[in-house]
């Protein structure tokens, strides 16, 4: 017979409702092995007759309490076609923490919304239809003591059981650490089928996280192979978060429910008109913190703060590792033999990847404020307030953490990001956010503006930095709308975000995730930017310039010799430089270096390298960029670091500086066809341009298509492009 559970926390109405339904025709035994009370009986509707069994009341769905395992293992055991879930209107908050937790263990749930008369009194309105809309499924309510509502509920019960596919899963975030985790951690199950027979997959995943000595035990007699290897995972995940925040993930694990529960109801499901039990702490900072007016304003001065932070305080570490780096150089050129080596060693490692190494004081500090953004909770309230905003721009709510992780305030990567928009339900509202998400300021292309802003905004560093982040959420933004209404169109889907409670972050846990990401990013410049700074270097130097043009530039340099008195030449051999020249000998120096430096550069122009560059100049030169720069973009294809390396590398390659030793930043204000507007565009076509390589593969497979990450490429440059030629033209007319 098909049997119909009625779960729920202990004075729900459970029994009341139970009695409703049965009337006379009851059974009361108990659970086997068990002294748990089991009542059932019968109800008929139509001409189906269903068992309707009273479960244990309970709170949670753990394995701390008989009740909660009595009520698990009916579940698993007996398949109950339908789980109503007696709900308190006037605790709903309390009382939807088990209904999301027979969600997440997938089993089929109506949710009977009980003491409806309680909750008017109380003055607590509840739109059931919106909670119905953001859960996914059935809400009936009820008023179980006087047999309101109850027909409705068993009609909605009849239709569900009777349906093939009753089950509605849930996946609440628990957060990158522990999403990750799970993540894995459900594959391995699912690979092995382990206990699958029984439970979801994600659920034994969680299980193992929470430390859930039923499913524990039942996984060791069932695999213990794969138990070990499960508990080895939830151990060092356990550690680790416990390191970060201080809690145990069973605290985190309840924390995010909460925050997921809270968010369902602060979306206009349930209204109050006042409530004094919750309005704690949390949620009187949240009156002010992301309040209609004072939130935004407050958002933007926590960003620029961390702006303002940032490149304040970076800039002395920075000036450190300038100076580091430029010893180094000078070590190299003093000490190593002049050839290919000397060549590689200066301007493809020192100065290439020196010039992103250098900006790691800044990126640390910036991690550094987003950890604690992050740790705190407010990071996902700046999440809260925008997701208002992208309703309008046709993405949904869940789409802002992907651009967040993709570096919406800084320093993130579209890597992750693009792979957050897993948490989207609708394919096409994931697209647009996944196809977006990589105009975000991510992690690489701050050495890009950190370069150009420091060399040609010195004095509005915040400033600028600030604009740059609204210039690429509003390209985000608009680009989004234009997919959905163009490529990408299709109705948007209600939204569900997870407001933690805020919590104090710890000196350690932001000390740890600080050093995490900051290490990802010295790895990262130590072995692909290193790679690629080298293969780009030797694109520049690669062929050499024929014999017979280097030829005319000897005999040039010896002609100029030659007509300079012996004593003059003398001075500025190499062995006597340390004496003060004399005014014709610095004219004749300088007149060679100019020399060198016009052999440099057709040297650089007649790479393989330079004559992309040199060729791409034909249109490049619409939006300010040089050959130099159009090399260093072309390399910004691998990564957007290497935009820096390379410029660096070119200008290291190009040049006869008298201080060759200086820093990029220096020698780009010094060069010629610089000036800010220049680096504005180039700041402008670093956003919006082709992801990095990893990115545009991550794009085709999370979007299920090659086509999607070469439309990224074209589209976006293509985008970019556009946007510079704007930002230089206008910017020339007006005359900057
Ligand atoms: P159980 O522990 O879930 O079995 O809860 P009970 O069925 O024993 O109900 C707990 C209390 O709530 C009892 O006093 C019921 O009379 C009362 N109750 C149940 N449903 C309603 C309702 O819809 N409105 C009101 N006001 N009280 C109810
Ligand atoms: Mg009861």
């Amino acid at each position: 017979m098909t049997i119909i559970a009625l779960a729920g926390n202990p004075n729900a109405g459970k029994t009341t409702l139970f009695n409703e339904l049965t009337g006379a025709h009851q059974h009361v035994g108990n659970y086997p092995g068990v002294t748990v009370e089991k009542k059932t009986g019968h109800y008929r509707i139509g001409n189906v007759t269903y068992d309707i069994v009273d479960l244990p009341g309970t709170y949670s769905l753990t394995a701390y309490s008989l009740e909660e395992l009595v009520a698990r293992n009916f579940l698993v055991n007996e398949k109950p076609a339908v789980v109503v879930d007696i709900v308190d209107a006037a605790n709903l908050e309390r009382n939807l923490y088990l209904a999301i937790q027979f969600m997440e263990m997938g089993v089929p749930v109506v949710i009977a919304l009980n003491m409806m008369d309680v909750a008017q009194k109380r003055g607590i309105h509840i739109d059931t239809r919106k909670l119905e809309e953001l859960l996914g499924v059935h809400v009936e309510p009820i008023v179980a003591r006087r047999g309101h509502g109850v027909p409705e509920l068993m009609e909605t019960v009849f239709q569900v059981a009777g349906q093939k596919s009753r089950v509605t899963t849930l996946k609440i975030s628990y957060g990158e650490d522990m999403d990750l985790a799970l993540k894995e951690m459900t594959a391995e199950i699912k690979s092995a089928g382990f206990l699958v027979d029984r439970y979801r997959p994600e659920w034994i995943a969680l299980k193992y996280l929470e430390r859930d000595y039923q499913v524990l035990d039942l996984g060791q007699k069932h695999n213990p192979a794969v138990a070990q290897k499960l508990a080895a995972k939830a151990a060092q995940l356990g550690r680790h978060i416990q390191k970060t925040t201080g809690a145990d993930p069973e605290a985190i694990v309840a924390d995010q429910r909460y925050g997921f529960i809270k968010s369902i109801l602060n979306q206009g499901v349930s209204t109050t008109q006042y409530d004094h039990q919750r309005l704690y702490m949390s949620d009187k900072i949240d009156l002010v913190l992301t309040n209609r007016l004072v939130g935004p304003l407050l958002m933007a001065a926590v960003i620029y703060g961390l702006y303002y932070f940032t490149f304040t305080y970076s800039e002395i570490p920075i000036g450190w590792l300038e100076g580091l780096f430029g010893w180094l150089r000078g070590l190299a050129e003093a000490y190593l033999p002049d050839g290919l080596l000397k060549s590689m060693i200066i301007a493809g490692v020192i100065d290439g990847v020196g010039g992103v190494l250098g900006f790691v004081p800044l990126i640390m500090f910036m991690f550094f404020g987003i950890a604690m953004l992050e740790d705190s909770g407010y990071l996902a309230r700046v999440a809260y307030m925008l997701d208002r905003v992208f309703a309008l721009f046709g993405l949904h709510g869940s789409s802002v953490m992907p651009f967040i992780v993709s570096g919406g305030i800084a320093g993130g990567c579209a890597v992750p990001g693009v792979m957050a928009t897993r948490t989207l339900k609708s394919p096409k509202e994931r697209l647009a956010t996944l196809l977006t998400a990589p105009f975000m300021n991510c992690g690489a292309k701050l050495p890009v503006f950190a370069l150009l802003v420091a060399a040609f905004f010195a004095d509005h560093e915040a400033e600028v930095m600030f604009l740059l982040t609204a210039v690429s959420w509003l390209g985000a933004l608009i680009v989004a709308k234009f997919l959905r209404i163009t490529a990408v169109k299709g109705a948007s889907t209600p939204f569900v975000m997870e407001l933690p409670p805020y919590r104090l972050p710890t000196v350690k846990g932001i000390l740890i995730h600080t050093w995490e990401r900051t290490w990802q990013y010295i790895k990262k410049a130590g072995t692909v930017i290193l790679g690629i700074s080298i293969i780009l270097w030797a694109m520049m130097t690669f062929p050499h310039l024929s014999e017979e043009k280097a030829a005319v530039f000897q005999k040039e340099r010896q002609a100029l010799l030659a007509t300079a008195p012996a004593r003059v030449t003398r001075a500025i051999e190499p062995d006597n430089r340390a004496a003060e020249l004399s005014e014709e000998a610095r004219a004749l120096q300088d007149q060679i270096n100019a020399l060198s430096g016009r052999e440099a550069e057709a040297g650089l122009r007649y790479s393989i390298a330079g004559r992309m560059g040199v060729a791409l100049e034909t249109f490049s030169r619409f939006a300010g960029f040089d050959w130099r720069t159009n090399i260093a973009l072309v390399g910004g294809f691998a990564a957007k670091e290497v935009v820096v390396s390379t410029l660096g590398t070119a200008y290291s390659l190009g040049e006869v500086d008298p201080d060759a030793s200086r820093p990029l930043a220096d020698k780009l204000v010094a060069a010629p066809g610089w000036r800010p507007l220049t680096a504005m565009a180039l700041i402008i076509f670093t956003i919006f341009y082709a992801p990095c390589f990893v990115a545009v593969v991550c794009i085709g497979k999370e979007a299920g298509s090659w086509k999607w990450g070469a439309f990224s490429m074209v589209f976006n440059t293509a985008l970019a492009f556009g946007l510079a030629v704007l930002v230089y033209q206008v910017g020339s007319l007006l005359g900057f």
